[in-house]
């Protein structure tokens, strides 16, 4: 199964995308994820994403096109995928088409998952992440059982350095300009499917499953 995970930052794509891997056991693909440790790794990818980043902005096309097309490319794949967080522009869309066409591929099913702009501001700002597994939580809605650490792994827990309300602000034009016209795009090829991101995550995540299955 290929999918891709459409919606504004705060949505809850990686949460919602690590749940589908379980269950489908297909990789989760978020360029995010990729891209935050190259700049924590401090590589010439790291390098080149970092600054946009900080500042919310989208790291350029071609860069995530290329971290794209070889990761997919990859044996994990064969099975499907789930992106989360590409693409995020209409040249990004076109490439992923191009790229799966030419290896005979196609995709099931782009999930929308929509949420307020004033719920997204409220969601991201009280976020942490574990830096060990990834894990999430939320001051108000998810509180560690102990502070700034995790409960499933015991990790530091840490806040992104683009959560703060300047930034998520930024994020959020740059979804509303870039990454929102891919709606239409999809609908067109006929495979969007659009689900509330409002809600607990068990109820958001049996809304994708009843789409996707
Ligand atoms: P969110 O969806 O919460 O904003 P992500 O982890 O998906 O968070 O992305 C964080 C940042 O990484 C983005 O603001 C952008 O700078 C960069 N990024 C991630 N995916 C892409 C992409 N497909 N194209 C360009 N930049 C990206
Ligand atoms: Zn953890």
């Amino acid at each position: 199964m290929r999918l891709i995970l459409l919606g504004p930052p705060g949505a809850g794509k990686g949460t919602q995308a690590k749940l589908l891997k379980e269950k489908f056991k297909i990789p989760q693909i978020s360029t995010g994820d990729i891209l935050r440790n190259a700049v924590k790794n401090n590589t010439a990818l790291g390098v080149q994403a970092d600054s946009f980043m900080a500042a919310g902005q989208l790291v350029p096309d071609d860069v995530v096109i290329g971290l794209i097309k070889e990761r997919i490319k990859r044996d994990d794949c064969d099975p499907g995928f789930i992106l989360d967080g590409f693409p995020r522009t209409i040249v990004q869309a076109d490439k992923l088409s191009e790229t799966l066409e030419a290896m005979n591929l196609a995709l099931d099913r782009v999930v929308d998952l929509e949420v307020d702009p004033e719920e997204v501001i409220n969601r991201l700002t009280g976020r942490s992440t574990c830096s060990e597994c990834g894990g999430m939580f939320h001051e108000e809605s998810r509180k560690p059982k102990v502070a700034h650490v995790c409960d499933c792994c015991g990790g530091a827990l840490a806040q992104r350095q683009d959560d703060n309300k300047a930034t998520i602000l930024k994020r959020l034009d740059v979804y509303q300009e870039s990454t929102a016209p891919l709606k239409e795009f999809y609908k067109k090829q006929g495979n969007l499917g659009t689900v509330s991101a409002k809600g607990s995550v068990e109820e958001i995540f049996s809304r994708i499953c009843e789409l996707v299955t």
